[in-house]
């Protein structure tokens, strides 16, 4: 482990990319080979490979309190040397007592992360902990922690290491991913790697891909200015997931690649009668079903063009991404929220089908197979052909046989039009919106699946929900490279319900500013800061700051009984006094905006 942990600091030590890879090349070729695949799978910044669901389980307070306890510490210096590094690793490395003795072997450590993974509850953990740092020299605790942490902060990536494979060993780069990918086992493809074998790494599925993204564009004419054609669909306000469906067991992923499946229990059987093994990209997202609105009558009676809309949703509609936030977080789905609140799965891409993986081949294709594969599952339906715009694939008229058959169908195929004129694409625009949903998506049909990558390939076009300028009530130093500054800003809208209208907190955001920002604001937040508790302190409500975000939530986490998803400072507003901040009548405003299709 001390020589794993000796790299580590080189490869920390220099930021030159080629020059990581050389000295993870050379260590891998030194070591044995099972050692060289434990270490590759370390260099990631993992205890287990990608695909395997085990995990440690271990808090950042029982390691904090193995630290304290070895190295009789008391908890102000351990706070005072957290302070300085903002990693418990370097903590433990400068804490820890020194030992003499052999240090610990890597295969050592990887057996007791095997154990701690098996071990139940946390006394058993943490005697295995203190067990295994107790034995190690302080630089081998520092970089076990990390490892335990999930970071080693050396600025080395997995890709980083795929390389340095290639190096080692002699292969091409490129089959080294596609192993990694395939596997989700660095380790395993080292391996393989070693063999000369990397092109009999079969696909293993029930690991996710990764997922590709998309880049944003401003209006309909930047939407296709990057491809000569464009396959449309909209873009639905819900949670990426990327099923994969082998056997009859189906098991969804969520974008950071955790499983998702137990939140969504109405979704895996609509799914384990696929004809073949596959993997699904698309998004969840609560539905109402055409039968659920019962409202429907009655907006035929009371507004007949409304009528009209509401027929084109064919088989219902997506609702807004507060009301499938209420499902989530949640260890069991009560009767009633599947009920209340059931989901659809909306999809539009597959990845894998048949025993092939189609990732590389143009979205054109992919498309087909996949209209393919789910028109052989009876429960599938698609959406009617109501939209006056061209559609590609087979996408046919919605038959179902009764009304259950509806309710029963959880697997929907996202529609897809065509748009060759910037007007084409603005008519799908505000027809997505008025179905409820965020906007578009817009999609080069030449291209190739790129796991992980944001391009020019897929694009999203979205109006930005209102900004709300907020004023800064509470701040705190950041993490990592921004431990020294005032980076995390909590921030309040005015409440003027009552007699003396007061600041209440809604959210807080730590990125958007520029270095050169935050330094001047941390200056600023020290000499008007009026109460100090150390790692926060609450400053005089002066800064006025502009806040975007993708949409709001009621909650009680903050006093203004609202909370905002994925807040991001736009940018500060010193041409603004506090005063002429927003109220809370505001958001409540934007909030009900936001829910009227719910
Ligand atoms: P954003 O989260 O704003 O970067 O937008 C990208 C996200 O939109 C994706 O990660 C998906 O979760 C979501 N999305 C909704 N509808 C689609 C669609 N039809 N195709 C691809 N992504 C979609």
């Amino acid at each position: 482990m001390l020589r794993f942990a000796q790299t580590c600091e080189a490869i920390a030590a220099t930021t030159k990319k080629l020059q990581k890879t050389a000295i993870v090349a050379d260590y891998l070729k030194s070591r044995s080979g099972d050692e060289a695949a434990v270490s590759a799978v370390f260099f990631s910044g993992r205890a287990f490979a990608a695909w395997e669901e085990t995990t440690l389980q271990i808090g950042g307070s029982l390691l904090w309190r193995a630290v304290a306890e070895l190295s009789e510490k008391d908890e102000s210096a351990l706070t005072a040397a957290y302070r300085k590094h903002g990693d418990l690793g370097a903590v433990a490395e400068e804490v820890l007592p020194h030992r003499s003795g052999q240090g610990l072997k890597i295969l050592e450590v990887a057996d007791t992360f095997q154990q701690l993974a098996a071990a139940r509850g946390p006394a058993a953990k943490s005697a295995l902990v203190r067990d295994l740092l107790a034995r190690a020299t302080p630089l081998e605790a520092k970089y076990i922690v990390k490892i335990m942490t999930g970071d080693l902060r050396i600025g080395l990536k997995e890709s980083l290491v795929e390389e340095a494979i290639a190096k080692a060993y002699g292969t091409g780069l490129a089959d080294v991913q596609r192993a990694n990918m395939l596997l989700g086992d660095i380790g395993r493809t080292l391996q393989l790697a070693v063999e000369h074998n990397l092109a009999n790494a079969k696909m293993r599925m029930f690991h996710p891909l990764g997922f590709m993204l998309a880049s944003p564009v401003e209006s309909a004419e930047e939407g296709l200015t990057y491809f000569a054609e464009a396959a449309v669909e909209d873009k639905y306000d819900g949670i990426r997931a990327q099923a994969h469906v082998s056997g009859g067991v189906v098991k969804f992923f969520s974008r950071t690649r955790d499983e998702i499946t137990e939140s969504f229990p109405e979704l895996p059987d609509a799914l384990a009668g696929l004809p073949q093994d596959a993997i699904l990209d698309g998004e969840i997202v609560a539905w109402e079903y055409p039968q659920d609105l019962a409202r429907t009558q009655r907006v035929v009676d009371e507004s007949p063009s409304e009528a009209g809309e509401m027929k084109a949703v064919g088989l219902g509609r997506a609702r807004p991404f507060s009301v499938l936030q209420q499902r989530l977080g949640r260890k069991k789905v009560s009767e009633k929220m599947l009920r209340e609140i059931p989901v659809a799965y909306l999809v539009f891409d597959v990845l894998y089908a048949g025993g092939e993986l189609l990732i590389d081949r143009p979205l054109r294709e992919r498309a087909q197979i996949l209209d393919e594969l789910l028109a052989g599952e009876r429960k599938v339906l698609r959406h009617g052909d109501t939209e006056a715009q061209r559609k590609i694939g087979t996408q046919g008229r919605l038959t179902f046989d009764s009304e259950e058959e509806i309710s029963a169908t959880r697997i929907i195929r996202a529609p897809v039009f065509l748009a060759g004129i910037p007007e084409e694409l603005e008519s799908l625009f505000v027809a997505a919106r008025a179905r409820g949903n965020e906007g578009l998506m817009i999609k080069d049909l030449a291209s190739t699946y790129a796991p992980g990558k944001r391009g020019k390939s897929w694009l999203k076009m979205k109006r930005e929900l209102a900004t709300l300028d907020v004023v800064v009530t509470a701040v705190e130093f950041g993490h990592g490279k921004r431990i020294r500054v005032l980076s995390d800003y909590t921030f309040a809208v005015w409440d003027t319900n009552t007699n003396n209208a007061r600041l209440v907190n809604i959210g807080k955001a730590y990125s958007g500013l520029t270095d050169a920002e935050i330094s001047e604001m941390t200056q600023w937040f020290l000499e008007h800061t009026i109460e100090d508790h150390g790692f926060r302190r609450t400053v005089e409500p002066k800064i006025v700051l502009e806040v975007a975000f993708n949409n709001m939530m009621r909650s009680d986490r903050h006093e203004s009984g609202y909370a905002l998803r994925f807040p991001r400072i736009v940018r500060l507003r010193p041409d603004k006094t506090p005063e002429e901040a927003d109220t809370i009548e505001r958001v409540r405003e934007i909030f009900e905006k936001q829910n009227s299709h719910s």
